[in-house]
């Protein structure tokens, strides 16, 4: 009866290993991976899509759009009343204009 022992044994091993959930951290890959760690590190905005209110906005102190790349598009909302936004690209080293007047430029960040 060695052997019946034996099968208990497994079962009751394989019964503790295939119970409980597994981690979701176990699961995922890649860039929801690193989302998921940059989330648990404290970094609620890791893409940097939330959005930045605006500064000073001149030419010589322009507001600062993060990006880990060398352009981005970005929304601006050049009058609060207004029920849409100003989308325009910006380009890394080209600070650029909106037609509300306030100046913006890329400031480079590590990508995620
Ligand atoms: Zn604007």
């Amino acid at each position: 009866m060695k052997w019946l022992q034996a099968v208990r044994q497994i079962a009751r091993v394989k019964s503790r290993w295939y119970s409980g959930m597994h981690d979701t951290l176990d699961h995922v890959t890649g860039i929801e991976k690193r989302e998921l760690l940059a989330h648990m590190a404290g970094d609620c905005d890791p893409f940097r899509i939330m959005a930045i209110k605006k500064g000073p906005g001149t030419r010589e102190r322009p507001n600062m759009i993060p990006s880990a790349y060398c352009s981005r598009i970005m929304g601006c909302v050049c009058c609060p009343e207004d029920n849409h936004l100003e989308y325009m690209w910006l380009h890394m080293g080209y600070p650029k204009r909106c037609g509300c007047g306030y100046w913006f430029e890329l400031c480079p960040v590590a990508p995620l």
